[in-house]
């Protein structure tokens, strides 16, 4: 007899947002379940597959990093390729890097112009464990006007909210597929 390979769904997820919102930090955190005080000892490592349990099913989330190169917008578009969704990651400690989410959601709609389904687009707040200088009600403002989903507060330092994100991203995207 032959063992059966199992189809899981796989779904492939792009961090994009400012240098410093803590996008490596969430790598990290979803790929091994810890944090680097260090992440430039992760340069260089970019992709990574994690399986995930979501409504009793196996997904497999593949996540990639910019490694660094969001500094310059010199995103290849091999990275944007194939995407299913895009979090488009701010520090909830820095109100600048929410409010130039704007230009990474057009970003996005840009770079994914020719693909088959459109890309799922999530805000997330990262770095919750640190004094807020942001709102709920500006995130949601701008979700609203550019069609995204809203995973507040995560912290890839400590930790919370990160299963939570998880299994809403994943939800969301097997509700789609
Ligand atoms: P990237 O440039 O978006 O990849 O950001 P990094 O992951 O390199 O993180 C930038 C800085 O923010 C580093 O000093 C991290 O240690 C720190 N950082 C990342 N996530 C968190 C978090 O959830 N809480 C706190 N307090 N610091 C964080
Ligand atoms: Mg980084």
């Amino acid at each position: 007899y032959k063992i059966m390979a199992v189809k899981r769904p796989t779904f492939k997820l792009v961090l994009l947002g400012e240098v410093g919102v803590g996008k490596t930090s969430l790598f990290v955190r979803l790929k091994d379940d810890t944090f680097l005080e260090d992440t430039k000892a992760s340069i260089g490592v970019d992709f990574c597959e994690t399986l995930v349990k979501v409504e009793g099913e196996e997904v497999r989330l593949c996540i990639w990093d910019t490694a660094g190169v969001e500094r310059f917008r010199t995103m290849t578009q091999g990275y944007y390729r194939h995407a299913d969704a895009a979090l488009l990651v701010f520090s909830l400690a820095d109100s600048a890097s929410l409010r130039l989410l704007t230009s990474w959601a057009r970003e996005v709609n840009d770079r994914t112009v020719t693909s088959n389904s459109p890309v799922l687009k999530i805000i997330v707040g990262n770095k919750s464990d640190l004094e807020h200088r942001t709102t709920e009600r500006t995130a949601a403002e701008l979700a609203a006007t550019y069609g995204c989903e809203l995973v507040l507060q995560v912290s890839a330092k400590t930790g919370e909210g990160i299963d939570e994100a998880v299994q809403v991203i994943a939800g969301k995207l097997l509700a789609r597929s």
